[in-house]
């Protein structure tokens, strides 16, 4: 059946209806498995370069999600290789490549003995995938995109994971987020694409952890590119907000203990955090947007700013992050399709947070704009988006299971 997708024989039409069967009727763990061995087998797999552990964390996206900046480089400091193929944004959740071009020149291209020669040096990388990666998942995600069979856990599945397991690796964390601004929008239907995504790892030889984080707020305070490339830059000073922080070192300490660099994830933090502290990770981070041709500023330029204030005295409610999304595609940070251009220096800082209270008239979002128009617009979508109420409400858990 792959084979025959990706040689062109057979037709969309019939590969529609399997892939509408397989939403219909889900495959059991084994069928699941198989479909992503064919995948990956459909394309090439980057190659070890090193002794040293391979690693990866895949997310399925969120609001604020800038996780992979710092994790990527912050775990390179511990004698692993994080060969991170990454994607770009579509709809409302952003693209780890996308804030990374914030930085004029980093190449997200890189061919396979660029990445090969960036891992021999630095241990990390971040780039897109190659065409010869995972060919069958290219075709069949485009077809479901239009058939309506993105929404099947065996086909998401497949299709992560034979992108993932490309870049042969010996453990993968995956952070899979539930709530109003995530792919998944209740905990019990991210649970089991969390239980999909380990065991169909396992079966392949690679150890895999899940863990599943709250998507009911964005992630630290920056959404848009330039805005999450420098709030990355501050959680590596040491300086990041504390979600961001609690999460990223979570995810990297899981991935130390899965390859036994510790026995302990309490070890393996304070070892991270020490990383933060002293500055290796910092240092790692510069180093490869250097290689990848990036010119790195400390904080890069962002559109001007204005401020949305509270309609109300009360607590903060809930937030509708499709909404919020919605606003940074509005401002022009985000694609509404696959080859719109993106402004980098457009984004949103959220000045408050869920269980919060606030004041009438205090400032609640700082919206970075080039235009005037977008700005209200903005503002009206974001009013809808954050409600205020009027009884305190408890502050959402971030990482639940
Ligand atoms: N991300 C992917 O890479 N594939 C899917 O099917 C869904 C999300």
């Amino acid at each position: 059946m792959i084979g025959g997708l990706v040689d062109g024989s057979i037709p969309d039409y019939q590969l529609s209806a399997w892939a509408m069967a397989i939403l219909c009727r889900g495959m059991n763990a084994t069928e699941t498995a198989c479909l992503t061995d064919a995948m990956l087998e459909s394309g090439q797999r980057l190659v070890r370069v090193s002794e040293r552990p391979r690693v990866d964390k895949h997310s399925t996206g969120g609001l604020g999600d800038k996780v992979s900046l710092v994790l990527a480089p912050l775990l390179a400091c511990f004698e692993v290789d994080v060969p991170m193929l990454s994607g770009r944004g579509l709809g409302i959740t952003g693209g780890t490549l996308d804030k990374l071009e914030s930085y004029q020149g980093f190449n997200c291209d890189l061919t396979r003995s660029q990445i090969d020669d960036q891992l021999r040096n630095i241990g990390c990388v971040i780039t897109g995938t190659t065409p010869d990666i995972a060919p069958a998942d290219r075709k069949l995600y485009s077809l479901r995109d239009v058939t309506g069979t993105v929404p099947s856990i065996a086909l998401i599945t497949s299709s992560i994971m034979s992108k993932k397991l490309s870049e042969s690796l010996d453990a993968l964390i995956l952070d899979v987020k539930f709530g109003s601004g995530a792919f998944m929008r209740d905990m019990e239907t991210a649970r089991r694409l969390a239980d999909s995504l380990c065991a169909t790892g396992a079966r392949m030889g690679v150890t895999t952890r899940a863990i599943l984080s709250d998507m009911n707020q964005p992630l630290g305070r920056m959404v848009g590119n330039a805005c999450e490339a420098n709030e990355s830059v501050q959680l590596l000073q040491n300086l990041g907000p504390d979600d961001l922080k609690e999460l990223t070192l979570r995810l990297a300490a899981e991935l130390l203990v899965a390859v036994g660099r510790w026995d302990s994830l309490d070890v393996a933090t304070g070892e991270l955090q020490a990383a933060l502290a002293d500055g290796r990770g910092f240092l790692r981070y510069q180093q490869m947007i250097a290689m990848q041709g990036g010119k790195f500023v400390e904080q890069l330029p962002l559109a001007s700013a204005s401020i949305l204030e509270s309609p109300f005295d009360g607590w903060i409610g809930s937030m509708d992050g499709q909404l919020i999304g919605q606003a940074v595609v509005g401002l022009g940070g985000g694609r509404q399709q696959l080859h719109d251009q993106v402004d980098h220096t457009v984004g949103l800082e959220m000045l408050v947070r869920i269980g919060q209270r606030v004041e009438r008239s205090q400032p609640i979002v700082r919206i970075f704009s080039r235009h005037p128009s977008a700005v209200e617009e903005a503002k009206r979508t974001l009013l809808q988006a954050i409600s205020v109420i009027d009884q305190p409400t408890p502050a959402p858990r971030l990482i639940y299971e």
